[in-house]
């Protein structure tokens, strides 16, 4: 293809890319939420946008099937960042990848006893570094959605997940007991393709570096 193709996702990702597509003088034709549609023009005829899961995103970038996307660090760290260039922290859609637990539950006491522990997560690789690095012993259980289930539930003892305000844990008894680190989003490029569509693509990094704050 001639023109260069933009991987984002729906939601927050998407509001939060489009003051930066606009720095590079991109606008997209629909908004996703409400056209449905997976494809979406944009006012230059050389650029598109194709709306993927937020975990996906990597995946369509490295094998080339988007030019670029927009990607959370945690979903780069679950994927490993095979084939992808990486050269922006755009500094958006910010939160931190934490552990939690219930209220009650003494996880210093559980980590100084040095028992396994139950641990619930969507970010398994994330996870098992943490732990391994603290020399904690986890069980890992891996879900798709609905950490905070996990532990009212019994399936799990703590779980690790991603925390802006803390006011899902909050409605759901639990307390964040560790910050694991702080996450933003960060522009992926596809390596082949900065190389073959160099003249298209590095003028949008540079946009996007200067509108970054
Ligand atoms: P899905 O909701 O389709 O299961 P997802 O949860 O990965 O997928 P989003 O909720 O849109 O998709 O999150 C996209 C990205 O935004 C995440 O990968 C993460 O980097 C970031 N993010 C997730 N939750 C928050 C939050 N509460 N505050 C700020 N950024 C967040
Ligand atoms: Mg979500």
């Amino acid at each position: 293809m001639e023109g260069i193709t933009v991987a984002l996702s729906k939601g927050r990702i998407f509001e939060e890319t489009l003051p930066l597509l606009a720095a590079a003088g991109i606008v997209p034709a629909e908004n996703p939420e409400s056209s449905r549609k997976l494809i979406i023009g944009t006012n230059r005829a050389d650029v598109r946008v194709v709306i993927v899961r937020a975990s996906d995103v990597p995946t369509y970038v490295q094998y080339g099937a988007a030019d670029l996307g927009i990607a959370g660090k945690d979903v780069l760290l679950e994927h490993g960042g095979a084939g992808l260039y990486q050269p922006l922290d755009l500094k958006i859609a910010k939160c931190r990848m934490s552990v939690a637990a219930p209220a009650g539950f003494d996880y210093a006491a559980a980590v100084r006893r040095g028992a396994r522990l139950r641990v619930a997560t969507k970010y398994i690789e994330t996870a098992r570094e943490h732990f391994a690095a603290k020399g904690v012993h986890v069980d890992l259980i891996k879900l798709y959605g609905s950490m905070e289930l996990a532990p009212l539930a019994g399936l799990a003892e703590a779980i690790v997940d991603l925390v802006s305000s803390g006011g899902t844990l909050n409605a759901n008894n639990l307390v964040e007991v560790e910050q694991i680190m702080p996450i933003s989003s960060r522009l992926v490029v596809n390596q082949a393709a900065l190389k073959t569509k160099r003249a298209l693509i590095q003028p949008v990094i540079d946009a996007f570096a200067k509108a970054v704050p």
